[in-house]
């Protein structure tokens, strides 16, 4: 890595006046993480970097940038849009960069993919292989298979009809043959060995193609899920890809909201819409300026937890579109005075902490992160 293409830190350690919620991004952690993964897999093993999604919600252009920068060079998109971008957002840098476009070459949009050299477009039917055949000018794509998703990918009679006929296949160049587990987040799924063995068989009808089947929990499933190349997502950004197991990724996320008023009310008062809260007991209610259009999620009401420090705020009440109430009586007054932040997101408390009181996943969380949130970058910015 070269020190000329990474900015100093940019820490922006307050609020701008009139900000009312913070997300925090540590391109060191990030990266660290990018290099962990590469690490633990050895050689032989290329990671790749999904960032789809405007990078999990953490920003295309500063997340890609910075794997970049570490000696990522594969890197995934759900849309040719995101593609587009991203390639812009290289600008020339990183040639070798290949960006594969899971959507694929959907109808109309095969000019804009032979007009970005770095753009690799994943054909999920048999159309598409075809349309890229004959259309795609000799450059290479990435075969799905569908090993068990039903969801994209050609199913594996499609897959074994392809590879035993070889004039439907003449001139297609593969970057690689992929597929996705469906499971992978429970290890002893059996779903995950099945859809192994269905990956071993099928993508031997493509002998020559580079093989892709992990995602970041595939990854730790094994070295025999890794194959050539991973498509990592979740464990970059630093979300648990072993559930229920201690967390292997450095945390990179932070979200933190101003507390805009402090009440003290009575026993028996309700607290926000529907009364759907009401106090057993006098309390000190925060309310704080970070709501479902922020990515609070609304089933979060009554559910999940703030940190003041180590000490747990509990969100009493419905969430609003702007606004959340905590229970704060627990914490000293000077700590949490209109003003001061709380940790919504955090060292006491992970997006996965948040997802699963809210019922979800962290990749919702993250993904769900709104553009009112005051965006700061930690370390490795690159210029
Ligand atoms: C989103 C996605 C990934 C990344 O998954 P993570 O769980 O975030 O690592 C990989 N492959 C495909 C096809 C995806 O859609």
């Amino acid at each position: 890595m070269s020190a000329a293409t990474i900015c100093p830190p940019s820490i922006e350690p307050d609020l701008p006046p009139g900000a009312v919620g913070r997300l925090t991004i540590d391109l060191d952690a990030l990266a660290g993480n990018w290099r962990q993964l590469t690490a633990a897999a050895g050689p032989g093993v290329t990671v790749g970097a999904v960032v789809k999604a405007d990078g999990y919600g953490l920003g295309l252009a500063p997340v890609a940038l910075s794997l970049a920068a570490a000696g990522c060079r594969w890197f995934f998109v759900a849309l040719l849009e995101e593609g587009e971008a991203l390639a812009r957002a290289f600008a020339g840098r990183w040639p070798e960069a290949r960006i594969g476009v899971f959507s694929g070459p959907l109808p109309g949009t095969l000019e804009r993919f032979l007009a970005g050299p770095s753009l690799v477009p994943v054909l999920n039917d048999l159309d598409q292989v075809e349309a890229w055949r004959m259309r795609g000018g000799g450059r290479p794509a990435i075969l799905h298979l569908d090993t068990g998703m039903a969801r994209l990918g050609l199913p594996p009679e499609e897959a074994l009809a392809l590879a035993a006929d070889p004039a439907r296949r003449a001139g297609l160049a593969l970057a690689a043959v992929m597929s996705h587990l469906a499971c992978a987040d429970e290890p002893a799924h059996p779903h995950n060995a099945l859809q192994l063995a269905r990956f071993e068989r099928l993508s031997a009808g493509f002998p020559a193609a580079p093989r892709s089947l992990a995602a970041s929990s595939g990854f730790f499933l094994g070295p025999g899920y890794r194959f050539d190349l991973v498509r990592a997502g979740a464990a970059l950004y630093g979300l648990n890809p072993t559930p229920g197991a201690p967390n292997p990724m450095r945390q990179v996320v932070g979200v933190q909201a101003r507390i805009l008023q402090v009440r003290a009310i009575d026993r028996g008062s309700p607290v926000g819409y529907g009364a759907a809260f009401t106090t057993d007991r006098p309390r000190l209610v925060a309310t704080i300026g970070l709501g479902y259009a922020d990515g609070l999620p609304r089933n979060a009401g009554n559910r999940a937890r703030c940190h003041v420090g180590p000490m747990e705020a509990p969100i009493i009440g419905r969430i609003s579109m702007d606004l959340a109430t905590l229970d704060v009586s627990a914490i000293a007054p000077e700590r949490v005075r209109p003003g001061r932040l709380v940790e919504l997101i955090g060292p006491h408390h992970d997006a996965d902490a948040l997802a699963a009181e809210c019922g979800t996943i962290g990749h919702d969380i993250l993904t769900g992160l709104g553009p009112r949130l005051h965006r700061v970058y930690r370390g490795g910015a690159p210029c």
